[in-house]
């Protein structure tokens, strides 16, 4: 209907001034103040050895449980908090918030050997993230192996000088994953010199793999790639026993997905994954 008050089939709206752009702004405000309200909080996925259904370690995914929205998820909030310069300021709270809780759980006797956080570009091309990082990781107390960086393909090659920052990174001694591998554009001379030490495939690849030719092609290859260049691999989105079993049989030892867990709030972490004899044996019965 703005159209329509228009002269001469001009709209003189500016595109913030329509609905959307309404919307948008709504979403920003909230999203500023959701910090603060402690509307902000970290899920947890299990990642799990295939063969024993061992926890090695779980990924934090944030998530904002917002009282004007309800849930939003981070493919909606987290590009926003990247454009209004909000991104620095969460991402710092996420990995505040993930260490603390890695120390929690050692304290209250579940052992969760490493925590994973994802990183977005912009906190990457600032340059003051190892500062960052190690702060966090002094003032938790938290071996830096323990903490796995999170880094896709296009956060590498969109950021300048990205191979010094992720040196920076590695030279304090937290862990390097490039998630959803094979989806970007890296190449793979740059990738020989960057100090990562595991491959996550991506999901799209994990979906149809026992029906699709092209998509068990990829997560073939990805696994080659990871042995010959002696890097972890990890397979996303692994949602069934058949997928799982495909895996195993091509050399990828490592899985996340809904058949093992969904992202998890902490407390239920622990309550399902606290006896980890009893996830093993009830995996075992359900394949
Ligand atoms: P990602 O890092 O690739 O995370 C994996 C996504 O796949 C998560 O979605 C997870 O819930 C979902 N997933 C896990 N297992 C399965 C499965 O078996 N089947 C299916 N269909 N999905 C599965 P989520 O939590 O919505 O996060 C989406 C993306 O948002 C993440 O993708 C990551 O790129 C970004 N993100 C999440 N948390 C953060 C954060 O703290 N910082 C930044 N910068 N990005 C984040
Ligand atoms: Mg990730
Ligand atoms: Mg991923
Ligand atoms: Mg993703």
């Amino acid at each position: 209907q703005a159209k329509a008050r228009g002269r001469n089939g001009y709209a003189f709206y500016a595109p913030s001034m329509d609905g959307e752009g309404l919307e948008r702004l709504r979403l920003e405000t909230l999203l500023r103040r959701a910090l603060e309200k402690n509307e902000i909080w970290l899920a947890y996925q299990p990642q799990v050895e295939i063969d024993s259904g061992r926890l090695i370690g779980v990924e934090a995914l944030v998530r904002w449980n917002s009282p004007e929205l309800g849930q939003v998820g981070p493919d909606r909030f987290i590009p926003l908090a990247e454009d209004i310069g909000f991104i620095n300021q969460l991402g710092e709270w996420v990995l505040e918030e993930a260490c603390r809780q890695l120390t929690r759980w050692d304290q209250a006797g579940l052992y969760v050997p490493k925590i994973a956080v994802n990183l977005s570009a912009r906190q990457l091309d600032r340059g003051g993230l190892a500062g960052t990082v190690e702060r966090v990781l002094r003032e938790t107390r938290l071996p830096a192996h323990r903490l796995q960086l999170e880094v896709t393909e296009s956060v590498i090659m969109n950021t300048g000088d990205a191979m010094q920052y992720i040196n920076d990174l590695h030279a304090i001694g937290v862990e390097l994953a490039i998630d959803d591998f094979g989806t970007g554009y890296s190449s793979l001379a740059y990738l020989k010199q960057l100090p990562v030490q595991t491959l996550k495939i991506d999901r799209s690849f994990i979906k149809d793999i026992s029906t699709d030719a092209n998509d068990e092609a990829i997560a073939i290859a990805i696994i080659q790639l990871g042995k010959s260049m002696n890097l972890a691999v990890i397979a996303e989105g692994v949602e069934t026993g058949e997928q799982a079993a495909f895996l195993l049989r091509h050399g990828c030892r490592r899985a996340q997905g809904y058949l093992y867990a969904r992202p998890l709030p902490p407390a239920q972490l622990q309550a399902q994954w606290g006896h980890q004899h009893h996830a093993r044996l009830e995996f075992a019965g359900a394949e």
